[in-house]
């Protein structure tokens, strides 16, 4: 499903977006020929012609795989794929106005549990508590994938900053609250939340690591 928005800055031109050739549009369309070059590392990975039962999505691999960032990998999933049917919302993004499915390989497929996957984990905690259900701490996710609920390309600079604020609300979480019935943060999760954070994140990526391209929450 193509965007509306430039696939680099966000932008609603008023004369309409240029489709990147490649993809026919799929996963890039530019307000501007210097978005699109300065997109390309970003955009190549998922520059090919999608059909309509195809969603990108993303792999999570299991904690085997180190740093956390390489545990993310692009994946092209038929909408045959049972994440469409037995994958869990992950009930944070939801809250935040980015609906994710997630579907674990062990947990939902029935394959043997093999290692855990902490980037999952985090991306089921529960908003009440913080915590991940019983069913996803009994037993090792393994490999898992992750789609938007609206099947809109999923990219890896989006699961990256999803990941990421997951990870700052579990460092900030007060127990406490969570007792008292309130939650455990001290506002309510909401899109302005995750947004915000999104575009510190990227500040911060931009200007300390050079990351050219990433200046877009698709
Ligand atoms: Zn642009
Ligand atoms: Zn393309």
């Amino acid at each position: 499903m193509p965007s509306s928005r430039c696939s680099k800055c966000g932008k609603v031109p008023d004369d309409g977006l240029r489709n990147c050739s490649g993809c026919h549009g799929a996963t890039g369309a530019y307000c501007s020929l210097e978005c699109q070059k300065a997109h390309w590392k970003i955009h190549k990975p998922m520059c090919r012609p999608i059909g309509p039962n195809e969603v990108w999505g993303i792999k999570i691999l299991d904690n085997r795989h180190q740093p956390w960032f390489s545990q993310f990998q692009h994946v092209l999933l038929n909408t045959s794929h049972p994440i469409f049917t037995k994958g869990e919302l992950c009930p944070v993004t939801a809250k935040c106005g980015y609906p994710l499915l997630i579907y674990s390989d062990s947990i939902h497929g029935g394959l043997p549990a093999q290692e855990d996957n902490q980037p999952a984990v985090y991306l089921r905690i529960e908003p009440h508590d913080g915590f991940a259900p019983m069913h996803w701490q009994m037993q090792e996710p393994g490999t898992c994938y992750v789609v938007r609920q609206d099947r809109k390309p999923l990219t890896k600079e989006a699961i990256e900053i999803i990941y990421n604020f997951h990870s700052y609300l579990l460092d900030i979480v007060n127990l406490e609250l969570a007792t008292n019935g309130h939650g455990p943060w001290r506002k309510p999760l909401s899109p302005e939340w995750l947004k915000s954070f999104a575009d510190d994140y990227r500040q911060e990526e931009i200007s300390r690591e050079g990351r050219k391209g990433f200046d877009f929450f698709p």
